[in-house]
């Protein structure tokens, strides 16, 4: 059995105090549904004052990116140890990452082993571009995503991995992918890509997540799939009720 899972990522809002307001809005109704597990990825700079207002709960933290270094003369970067003093875990291989911050399938799958050794529970993100998909191309470069940004883990490192299926048309554009799409693109796509490098019994233990434009609204369409282990949430994270409502969603 895999348990679900929903991660709110925050992306670049949030001062301190507007995180923390945000976070004991949220935190009443997250603690109601332990059935899920629940994540929230706040900016760097408000991962300390949340993460102790999260102690005593079993709700997770997590950062946005990490460097791979463990320390050194790699300005404006922030190494596992670091995130780890906060997280449990770690989004890597965002979309936004790739686009905005040039980064490729190779730096991901070291922040990814850097992120495991540490003891952080990676959410690697991985999906097509618009002309990508509609190119016809969602199979070759998903497949490529995996198995070059997982590659070289062993099995067992590959089973603490969470994967989060993101087509890049479907984030922040309010054209979510359907149910039964994403669906397919695990079942056919990503799991056989991951069975080539872990096995079957760790392919099918790994949760995969959807996201793109996840709201109250359509979570059940995409939680009511086989395939779908819950969601990576971005613009409806930082709304408290619609939040709570994907979360909700996810535990039926
Ligand atoms: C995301 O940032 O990972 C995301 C899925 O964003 P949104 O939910 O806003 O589409």
């Amino acid at each position: 059995m895999r348990k679900p899972l929903v991660a709110g990522n925050w992306k670049m809002n949030k001062t301190v105090e507007q995180a923390r307001e945000l976070a004991s809005d949220l935190l009443p109704g997250l603690q109601d549904v332990s059935a899920v597990e629940r994540v929230i990825c706040p900016p760097f700079t408000a991962l300390l004052p949340i993460c102790a207002m999260l102690k005593g709960t079993d709700i997770g933290l997590g950062a946005q990116n990490l460097h791979w270094e463990t320390s050194g003369a790699y300005t404006g970067e922030v190494s596992p140890a670091m995130v780890k003093e906060f997280c449990q875990y770690v989004i890597l291989g965002h979309s936004e990452r790739r686009t905005y911050f040039g980064e490729i399938d190779e730096t991901v799958n070291k922040k990814v082993k850097a992120a495991l050794e540490i003891g952080l529970t990676p959410i690697v993100c991985i999906g097509e571009t618009l002309a990508e998909f509609e190119a016809g191309r969602t199979a070759e470069v998903l497949t490529r995503q995996v198995l070059l940004g997982l590659a070289d883990l062993t099995a067992d490192q590959g089973g603490r991995i969470v994967i989060a299926y993101e087509p890049v048309w479907a984030i922040g554009t309010g054209k979510a992918a359907s149910g039964i799409g994403a669906n397919d693109v695990v079942a056919k796509v990503i799991r056989p890509a991951l069975s080539s490098l872990f096995g079957e019994d760790v392919s099918s233990s790994i949760r995969g997540l959807y996201g793109g434009s996840v709201t109250g609204e359509n979570a059940a369409e995409f939680f009511g799939q086989p395939e779908i282990d819950g969601a990576l949430v971005g613009g409806a994270s930082l709304k408290v009720l619609n939040f709570l409502e994907i979360v909700k969603a996810a535990a039926k």
